[in-house]
């Protein structure tokens, strides 16, 4: 069994030296285990922070062992109650073709519900952040007009959607290529888009949001962050999920420049972690998951074949190679 291992912590963009695929045992599972062949593999902006040494939410990867992230496979022994072979699980044993976990990690789900790959995206830890973080972090209502950066990705697309199906009065995505501002205008019901790399994010926000917005969705940081704040209206909130334009940053990154506009606009700002609104997952699956049965939300997936490629599926994301969730098909 093929996987992945940190061999050094990156300084900058991380660099194809910094990881190793090896070969490793299959271990057969002991009490309470069962061993997985996995078939999807998620990776995502977040592993970024677990390959540098910082103390954050979660302990950085071990050097020299095998990294983890979500995947979902299938069961081919157990040794666990509850769990039999054939059954599918989704489980944090990712960056590998075979693992062994403790059965009480592993959350079984249903490949006839739902193709097995969404159970990482749509359905799985970057939908909830977008649902979790819209409707509770920053407190969306309806009527208010919608600011969401990374716009094209997996959290962003939700984030757009949701705030549209619960009534926004105007929703505004930026992102990173024509092609995806367009996806976000004539696929997925934006309102307005723009692509940040086309002239300063400030300029194209007011163009796009004339009358401001009321929720910012971070995904990005930096100028993003800087232009919503100039753009907020009377009791707007923003809520941040994620900075990904300062990950790779060797230097602190500056700061906004109009953080006093908080005071004008009683403006709220606030950090999100999608670790903590597990408990609206039943809820968020009942609710996302009818509408991309209807089809009211359309979702994309980026899928990248081979556990081989691991590794350029990763950096793809940092990069913006991908348009919704990127997924690594093993
Ligand atoms: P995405 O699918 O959105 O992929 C990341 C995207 O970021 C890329 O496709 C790229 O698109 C964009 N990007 C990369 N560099 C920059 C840059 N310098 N400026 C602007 N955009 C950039 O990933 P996710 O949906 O998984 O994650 C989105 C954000 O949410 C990340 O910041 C992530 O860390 C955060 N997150 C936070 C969670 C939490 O609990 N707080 C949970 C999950 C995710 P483009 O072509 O548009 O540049």
């Amino acid at each position: 069994s093929r996987e992945w291992h940190l061999l050094s912590r990156p300084v900058g963009w991380p660099q194809p030296e910094d990881f190793a695929l090896v070969e490793a045992e299959i271990r057969q599972p002991g009490t309470g285990e069962v061993l997985v062949r996995n078939k999807y593999l998620s990776v995502d902006p977040y592993m970024r922070g677990r390959m540098s040494a910082a103390k954050s939410y979660v302990a950085p990867f071990e050097l020299g062992k095998v990294m983890q992230g979500g995947a979902v496979g299938e069961v081919v022994a157990s040794n666990a109650e509850g769990i039999a072979p054939g059954d599918h699980v989704l489980h944090f044993g990712g960056w590998r073709e075979y693992a062994t976990i403790d059965a009480k990690q592993a959350v079984k789900v249903d490949p006839d519900a739902a193709p097995l790959s969404t159970y990482l995206g749509v359905l799985g830890m970057t939908g909830l952040t977008a649902y979790a973080g819209l409707l509770r972090t920053a407190s969306f209502k309806e009527g208010d007009s919608v600011f969401v950066s990374g716009a094209a990705g997996a959290v962003g697309s939700q984030v757009g959607q949701i705030a549209r199906l619960k009534g926004a009065s105007r929703v505004i995505g930026s992102a990173g290529s024509d092609e995806k501002v367009k996806l976000l205008v004539e696929e997925y019901g934006f309102d307005a888009a723009f692509n940040y790399k086309n002239g300063p994010v400030g300029e194209q926000l007011r163009e796009a949001a004339p009358d401001g917005v009321d929720v910012y969705f971070d995904n990005v940081g930096g100028d993003h962050l800087e232009a919503a704040i100039g753009s907020l209206n009377l009791g707007g909130r923003i809520a941040i999920c994620g900075m990904i334009s300062v990950y790779n940053n060797t230097e602190p990154a500056p700061g906004p420049k109009n953080l006093a506009r908080l005071i004008a606009t009683r403006g709220r700002i606030e950090g999100l972690l999608v670790n903590d609104h597990y408990d609206l997952q039943p809820q968020f699956v009942q609710e996302v998951g009818g509408w991309v049965r209807s089809g009211e939300l359309k979702y994309r997936e980026t899928v990248v074949e081979g556990i081989e490629n691991n590794l350029e599926a990763f950096l793809g994301v940092l990069r913006g190679d991908n348009t919704g969730k990127m997924i690594v098909k093993v």
